[in-house]
């Protein structure tokens, strides 16, 4: 069974506070790591999972709030002097970049790892990154500067082979791949037709994560992550504060519920909170009066997504 997981390295909301820090997730699938925001102490909270900076491959910055990348132009820095020369891939508002090479031009400085730079846009949703497993495509997010929130998805599998009826219909290696993209075994002798269906297994589900960072609550996101096994979506304050909320551009606790509940989400982990909540038992249980499985995302957890058929 391939891994797909989610760890929580940070769950504060602008400023990080004595247990909170500010927000950064890894999302672990088939044992490659996708790093999502920032935030100051990302590293090491990194080094305290024991992630080895060098597996990191691709960061994905939602929005340029520091919260959310603080943590990246040290991070960039320590892989230089890890000695890094593998290509790291870089995805976020375009003016990162120019964030990232001023600092590079006034610490006199170069990256000696290549650096591979893909802007976002906010305009429509787009794949940004996709392999031979996964894709990964933006959520449009309404914040108060431009905003993305990233959806990690499974492409679909192909289907089990069943070692069992090869053997019986002797099918030979070549057809194997053919079977496994879902077409019938053709016998060459005879040109008798064998059903895909009688050699193969159904494959396991695609599964599915999306991550909603900093946004007011807003409908329109619900279409494209709709079915998601897991939801993370920020849940600043809870809903008293619901003004202060749609001022800032943020959403409350029951909001990021009603969104979970439209998508038909499997699980919803809520985070992003503000700091003036010590305790976080009163924006759970406000979640879930709306959404019942609903999590916390609190420091350190990893919430892993089970394989299902
Ligand atoms: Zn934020
Ligand atoms: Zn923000």
């Amino acid at each position: 069974m391939t891994k797909f997981s989610v760890l929580i390295l940070g769950s504060a909301s602008a400023s990080p506070t004595l247990n909170r820090n500010p927000t950064s997730q890894l999302v672990n699938i088939n044992e490659q790591y996708y790093l999502i925001d920032c935030g100051e102490g990302t590293q090491s909270r990194l080094r305290a999972h024991k992630i080895k900076f060098q597996r990191l491959h691709h960061i994905f910055i939602s929005h340029l709030h520091g919260d959310h990348y603080l943590g990246l132009i040290g991070l960039l820095q320590t892989m230089h002097l890890l000695g890094r020369t593998i290509d790291l891939h870089l995805y976020g508002p375009p003016q990162l970049k120019e964030i990232i090479d001023i600092h590079l031009k006034y610490s006199q400085s170069s990256l000696r790892y290549p650096l591979i730079f893909h802007p976002t846009q906010t305009n429509s949703s787009e794949t940004i990154f996709e392999n031979e497993q996964i894709e990964v495509s933006t959520l449009i997010l309404n914040h108060r500067i431009p905003c993305t929130g990233f959806l990690f998805k499974e492409k679909n599998k192909p289907r089990k082979i069943n070692p069992k009826a090869i053997a019986q219909h002797c099918v030979p290696k070549y057809a194997i791949n053919g079977l496994k993209k879902g077409e019938d075994y053709i016998v060459f002798d005879t040109q008798k037709v064998i059903k895909n269906e009688e050699l193969t297994l159904k494959p396991a589900k695609s599964r599915s994560y999306a991550f909603c960072s900093d946004t007011k609550y807003s409908q329109s996101i619900v279409p494209i992550i709709t079915n998601v096994d897991l939801l993370y979506h920020e849940a600043t304050f809870m809903q008293n504060e619901e003004k202060r909320a749609k001022e800032t551009y943020h959403s409350t606790a029951s909001q990021a519920a009603q969104v979970a509940l439209e998508a038909k989400a499997k699980l919803l982990i809520i985070g992003h909170f503000s700091n003036r909540y010590l305790k976080l038992d009163g924006l759970l249980a406000e979640a879930k009066t709306i959404f019942e499985n609903t999590e916390l995302a609190l420091e350190n957890s990893i919430f892993e997504i089970e394989e299902t058929q």
